[in-house]
């Protein structure tokens, strides 16, 4: 049956037999801390009957999400160091991320801004921070692309996003406007007609990049959501986490991305599990990521290829974690720099080695 509105107390969940009434008081206490909300699209996908439903993993709280390690940390990617002004993260020479909500249709128990979002958390940008925001913006010439996340800025009702969109096609120097969002998969009926003239701006371009982790999540609800903003002529891609339990197998990983490309979403990262607290019955291995992305490489053309990426805590930034493929080494089968190498190994997608001539 489906639900008439979103989940947000882990009584309603047990009531709903979506979480066991025996962990009920420790599930209170998870909630007291990261925000719970299961929408009732993702309601409707999970099987209660599974206790390793991958969908259920990554929204329904767990008492693991009590046990936090000594790696995790509460800004694990670094924001706030790369914080100029409130709801700008300026990283990276010629972006920023634009945060103006801290709230989301869901919220997904592997989360790395889960200690920002959700009710009770940071709040939404005021007008003036947000006038500051985009101030912020206008100064900084070197600006290219402005990725609104957050929180999730599908949140926003289409009016606002209208106008948030017109306000920063304005600015010369803005030239593509990415929006991170989950909403097309948690709550598809918002990608109204209104969303999608709301995204649809003239002076920029626009690119949305979708969140989903198990191919089960692209239902036809869902597809249909997509289908709106590619036939609008709004490119997309993907971003996908790798999740133990949800995804770290080889098959379920090459069924996500196959099942992105057939609904027009070009595969773009695959990130390791950041340090977030309490996640850590959630996170991988960068062994056991290299060895997916190596059999993935076997599986599926480059077309559904993801890149691999790790975010380095503290802020560095995010570099690609996959596997290597290429080799230099000298004739006598020592690796060299790469100026004075003599041939390449090169390892083919079953994992034969191959070598390949230097340039004359
Ligand atoms: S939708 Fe994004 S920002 Fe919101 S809880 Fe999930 S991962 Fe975090």
């Amino acid at each position: 049956m489906k639900l008439a509105t979103t989940l947000r107390d882990p009584a309603e969940l047990v009531a709903h037999g979506l979480a066991p009434a025996v962990d009920l008081a420790d599930l209170k206490e998870v909630a007291s801390r990261y925000a719970v909300a299961v929408t009732p699209d993702i309601a409707a996908l999970i099987d209660s009957n599974d206790p390793a439903d991958p969908i259920a993993r990554q929204f329904i709280p767990s008492m693991e999400e009590l046990s936090v390690e000594g790696s995790e940390n509460a800004d694990p990617i670094g924001d706030h160091a790369h914080s100029p002004v409130a709801g700008i993260v300026h990283r990276y020479p010629d972006r920023v991320l634009l945060k103006l909500v801290h709230v989301c249709a869901v919220y997904c128990r592997f989360c790395f801004r889960r200690e920002m979002v959700g009710p009770g958390k940071d709040s939404a940008l005021s007008d003036t921070a947000y006038a500051a925001a985009l101030d912020y913006i206008r100064a900084h010439k070197e600006i290219w692309e402005v990725i609104l996340t957050g929180g999730d800025p599908l949140m926003l009702s289409p009016r606002r996003l209208a106008q948030v969109m017109t306000d920063l096609a304005r600015i010369e120097h803005v030239r593509i406007i990415r929006i991170h969002t989950r909403v097309p998969v948690a709550d598809p009926s918002r990608i109204s007609d209104d969303m999608v003239s709301a995204l649809k701006v003239a002076g920029a371009t626009v690119w949305v990049a979708l969140h989903a982790n198990h191919a089960r999540e692209l239902t036809a609800k869902a597809r249909a959501s997509v289908a709106r903003l590619v036939d609008a002529g709004i490119p997309m891609v993907s971003q996908s986490v790798l999740l133990h339990g949800v995804n770290d197998s080889a098959a379920v990983l090459e069924e996500l991305m196959r099942t992105f490309v057939e609904c027009r979403i070009k595969p773009y990262y695959l990130h390791h599990g950041d340090l977030a607290p309490g996640t850590a019955h959630l996170r991988t291995t960068l062994g056991k990521g290299q060895a997916l992305m190596r059999a993935l490489r076997g599986r599926v053309s480059g077309l559904c290829q993801p890149e691999y990426v790790l975010d380095i805590p503290g802020g560095a930034g995010k570099s690609p974690v996959g596997p290597s493929y290429l080799a230099a080494e000298n004739s006598s089968g020592n690796e060299r720099d790469a100026d004075t190498e003599t041939r390449y190994r090169i390892v083919d997608y079953c994992g034969e080695v191959h070598l390949y001539p230097p340039k004359s």
